[in-house]
């Protein structure tokens, strides 16, 4: 009953070049396969790239931003609004990708007031989380994840306008996923404290990230409440990234 949704993450990876080629080959592909797929196809690349995306996919792929600034517009020197993101046409905004909160030193508070900001804008906001290695080494994943979890909700989330996004900071750009078991006991504990905080959190969709790649995403899309991918590194190339695609 809920829709999959695969994502890609371009980080700050991509040129006009790349951005035209992998589009192309993902439209074509999406073509072939009769207009859609069971899951929901996002690219988000960096924002030079956003309406030159926007311009070449049809709306059977979505496209997203990596960030966006709580405030609605004003003195933000390099920031940009999430109705800016909205206005050229993106439907999602990444948020609390932990690069963000190492890289620029992002609170969950923080990622909340980009969220509700997200929602003014009719934006669905993904909200990342997951614990580091020390964590997890510590058995303190389920206790991190449910700290930034309940700290990042915006208040008027819901399952239309909210995804979360499970990724383990150790497994990203790693090669390294955790064990089925793993992934099952994280996204079972997110969907738990979905459900007590949203009125339809049983219908959120909870994406898995972290070296998904063509090889393992079948065997991550089988657990119990993952809902699809966010993808970095295979998400930037048109035939990994349909293929987990599909997978979802
Ligand atoms: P990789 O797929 O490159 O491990 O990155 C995952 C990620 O951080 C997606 O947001």
């Amino acid at each position: 009953n809920v829709r999959p949704l695969a994502a890609g993450n371009w980080k700050m990876n991509g040129s006009s070049e790349m951005t035209l080629s992998l589009l192309k080959g993902l439209t074509e592909r999406l073509k072939s396969a009769g207009g859609s797929l069971a899951a929901e196809i996002l690219v988000c690349p960096p924002f030079p790239y956003l309406a030159a995306a926007i311009a070449l996919v049809d709306k059977d792929i979505a496209v997203g931003g990596q960030d966006c600034h709580p405030k609605a517009s004003g003195a933000h020197t390099g920031d940009v609004a999430a109705a800016m993101l909205a206005d050229i046409g993106c439907r999602y905004v990444i948020l609390g990708h932990s690069e963000r909160r190492t890289d620029h030193g992002e609170s969950s508070a923080e990622v909340a007031a980009k969220a509700a900001a997200a929602l003014v804008a009719k934006l669905t906001a993904i909200i990342c989380v997951g614990e580091t290695e020390a964590e997890r080494d510590r058995g303190e994943a389920l206790k991190i994840v449910e700290k930034q979890i309940v700290e990042s909700l915006p208040p008027a989330g819901s399952a239309s306008n909210l995804v979360i996004a499970y990724e383990p900071v150790w497994a990203i750009g790693t090669g390294r996923t955790p064990t089925s078991d793993d992934v099952a006991a994280v996204h079972g504990h997110i969907r738990k404290l979905l459900r007590t905080n949203l009125a339809d959190g049983g219908q959120v969709r909870i994406l898995y990230g972290g070296s998904v790649k063509p090889a393992n995403a079948a065997e991550l899309m089988a657990i119990p409440d993952v809902n699809g991918a966010l993808v970095g590194g295979a998400s930037l190339k048109a035939e990994d990234f349909w293929a987990i695609a599909e997978a979802c």
